[in-house]
């Protein structure tokens, strides 16, 4: 893991600079860590990176308060590829070291898996939502030491939010650790689809050279419609990104930014989802997975969209009903679709958003750049070290805490009064 430790010791020096005043701990309780991690690359652990290392960035989040992840101490290189089995987020010499021990495992579908299998002995579950280790009801009854559920990333829909707070588990995640990264990834697939690259690319790299091929369904970005819905970290994050491009930018939040912020990002704000989609040419989805969200856009809804749109999905794929977008696909109602999240996690081969027309699908990666596995892994050492000292964790990464929503699942969890029920099956 070490191999560039210049690196680390920037992050390190950083990391002190914001003056994190966590001391190493002296914990009594020894806890299993139960990680559940995406598999390996099919060629092994890389031995090297594209690049040495990953840009130091502010201590403060863009338009935010908010600090990066400040735990007492960096046990991994930035931009190493933490995210998978034998990345392990970075944690073996840190909890092993102060004596917990750490399980690891890609392993978690069916109730012979080794995620199932270690569950009863589990006192802290992470997993990530692009490998996500669902934790429905009946695994949380499996589950009696359980008392931390962490995302390292963002979105616990994975998690039964209503059978955590009855269980009396603190569910966690990594707040805005890699919101810019999905932001950059929604920009990337508007841009892709709307200037009709992936086909093109694929001429170009078969031999050929079919300009009409490629650009019978290519357009400008510059004078469209984009919508935005759920202006949040991420939503707000793409507005930014998108203003130069000199597009009409619109959203749907329930709740309204400021006047100064709407002046500012050029957005136009939309009573409801139904009114925005009407107006648009394109719209990019980033309201969290709650029963208002759940298959909103269904075919009714689509139906209304100008004929040709584009929608965009790098929030939750529940958010949209998934053969009513092949549907649209086929009729040429939407003229693309593209994202990165799909349902269920990993999706099946046969998954018909794989060869549906127009499509700008990628596996679930827009949130694990290595630039934010470094952040998001930084903060779940963060939550740990507050969770092993018996600290509330800061109130931007709680989700549930004290058998109720808490901090950031208050805010973005909540807006029907409940909760996320940790995965289908509604
Ligand atoms: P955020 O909490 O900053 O923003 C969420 C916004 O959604 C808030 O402004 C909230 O008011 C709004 N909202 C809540 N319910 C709504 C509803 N019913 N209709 C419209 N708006 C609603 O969250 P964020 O960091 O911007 O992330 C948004 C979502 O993106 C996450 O919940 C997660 O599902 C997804 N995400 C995906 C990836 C990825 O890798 N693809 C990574 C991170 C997050």
């Amino acid at each position: 893991m070490d191999r560039n430790p210049e690196a680390r010791e920037d992050w390190i020096s950083m990391v002190r600079r914001r003056g994190a005043s966590r001391s190493t701990f002296q914990e009594e309780v020894l806890a299993t860590v139960l990680c559940v991690l995406y598999p390996d690359p099919v060629g092994g652990y890389p031995p090297a990176y594209a690049r040495d290392t990953v840009p130091t960035l502010p201590e403060l989040y863009p338009d935010s308060e908010q600090t990066l992840p400040t735990p007492s101490e960096i046990p991994f290189t930035p931009g190493s590829l933490l995210g998978c089995v034998s990345g392990e987020l970075g944690l073996r010499r840190f909890l092993e070291e102060r004596g917990h021990t750490l399980i690891v495992t890609s392993d978690k579908e069916g109730p012979d898996s080794e995620f199932d299998r270690h569950l009863p002995e589990a006192d802290v579950v992470i997993s990530q939502p692009f490998w996500p280790a669902y934790l429905s009801a009946e695994r949380i009854a499996q589950a009696p030491n359980l008392k931390l559920a962490l995302t390292a990333g963002i979105g616990s829909d994975h998690v039964d939010l209503d059978a955590a707070m009855k269980a009396g588990i603190t569910v966690a995640e990594v707040t805005y650790s890699n919101s810019i990264s999905v932001a950059e990834h929604a920009a990337m697939t508007i841009l892709n689809l709307v200037r009709n690259f992936v086909p093109s690319h694929q001429y170009a790299t078969d031999g050929g050279w079919n300009i009409a091929d490629c650009v019978e369904r290519s357009y400008d970005l510059e004078g469209f419609d984009v919508g935005i819905v759920a202006a949040g970290r991420i939503g707000r994050a793409l507005a930014k990104r998108l203003k130069p491009f000199d597009v009409n930018l619109h959203y749907f939040d329930t709740h309204r930014l400021p006047e100064e912020t709407e002046q500012e990002l050029g957005l136009t704000f939309h009573e409801s989802v139904q009114d925005l989609v009407r107006n648009v040419d394109v719209v990019s989805i980033h309201s969290p997975l709650v029963p208002a969200t759940y298959h909103l856009f269904d075919r009714e809804l689509i139906d209304t969209m100008r004929r040709g749109s584009y929608i965009i999905n790098t929030a939750r794929a529940e958010i949209v009903v998934r053969d009513d977008v092949v549907a649209a696909l086929e009729s040429g109602q939407l003229a693309g679709y593209g994202g990165d999240v799909w349902y269920p996690q990993p999706a099946p081969a046969d998954h018909p958003w794989r060869s549906m027309p127009n499509q700008a699908m990628t596996p679930h990666i827009s949130g694990t750049s290595l630039s934010a596995q470094t952040r998001y892994a930084a903060g779940t050492i963060e939550v740990l070290e507050d969770f092993f000292a018996e600290r509330t964790p800061r109130q931007e990464y709680l989700i549930v805490d004290g058998g109720a929503l808490a901090g950031t699942g208050a805010a973005s969890y909540s807006t029907d009064g409940k909760a996320s029920p940790g995965s289908s099956g509604r």
